[in-house]
């Protein structure tokens, strides 16, 4: 039932995807091919139908197997920072329920994704190709190994919390590369842009401080 206390309840979609949209700009989500795929993105197709009815707010939501889908502010941050080219191949880290997935490929020529959780990365298919995506490419696995054998990158983007600088994959990006992942041990994390000065080199960037579930060593035993 309507609650008239909340005055999302009896807007449309489109309406609390504007206000979502029009609250990322003024967080500085400014990138026009950013703020158009987020808002051209199903996001409710990535939430649990316990949350849907949430999908357009400003925060994380949670997902199956204990994760969370990232809020919407940091997903158009994190894609903004990444500098993304239509010609770029992006390697992400920690499929979770695919929404960020889904907005990579959207401006990128191909998405590699790897999750640790076989359950998640089914889920996460599944919706790709319901959304009719044909540049994602899955992995099951340890993400904190990168992608050995298809790198190296353009581009990376980690969404799940390093303890430290990700050196392994460092190591996968192309000379020139960007790099985006929340790094620190603690429940807050530093949100970090490497870039490669190619030479070997990077130029590190602490933009915001965000809260991301950690990165964990080797795939889930459980489904
Ligand atoms: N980008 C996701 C966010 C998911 S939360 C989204 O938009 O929904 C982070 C995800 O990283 C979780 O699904 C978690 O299982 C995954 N993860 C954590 N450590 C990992 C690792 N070492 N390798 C691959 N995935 C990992």
């Amino acid at each position: 039932m309507a609650d008239p206390s909340n005055p999302a309840d009896d807007e449309t979609p489109d309406t609390q995807m504007a206000r979502l949209i029009l609250s990322l700009r003024s967080q500085g989500v400014t990138d026009p091919k950013v703020l158009n795929v987020i808002e051209t993105t199903p996001r409710p197709v990535f939430t649990q139908e316990l949350f849907r009815e949430r999908a357009f707010e400003d925060s994380a939501l949670p997902i199956a197997c204990g994760q969370t889908i990232s809020q919407p502010f940091v997903v158009g941050l994190m894609t903004q920072a990444l500098k993304i080219d239509r010609r770029d191949r992006v390697l992400e880290i920690g499929t979770g329920s695919g929404y960020q997935t889904t907005i990579l490929s959207r401006l990128a020529r191909l998405v590699y994704t790897v999750e640790r959780y076989r359950t998640l990365l089914r889920d996460a298919e599944a919706r790709f190709k319901d959304l009719g995506l044909t540049n994602v490419i899955t992995r099951f696995g340890d993400g904190g190994e990168g992608w050995p054998e298809q790198a190296p990158f353009d581009k990376i983007m980690v969404t799940a919390a390093a303890p430290d600088e990700p050196k392994a994959l460092l190591k996968q990006l192309k000379p020139g590369g960007v790099l985006v992942a929340p790094v620190g041990k603690g429940s807050v994390q530093s949100l970090r842009r490497y870039t490669g000065d190619g030479q070997g080199g990077f130029v590190v960037e602490d933009l915001i401080e965000v809260r991301f579930v950690p990165l964990l060593d080797g795939v889930a035993r459980e489904l």
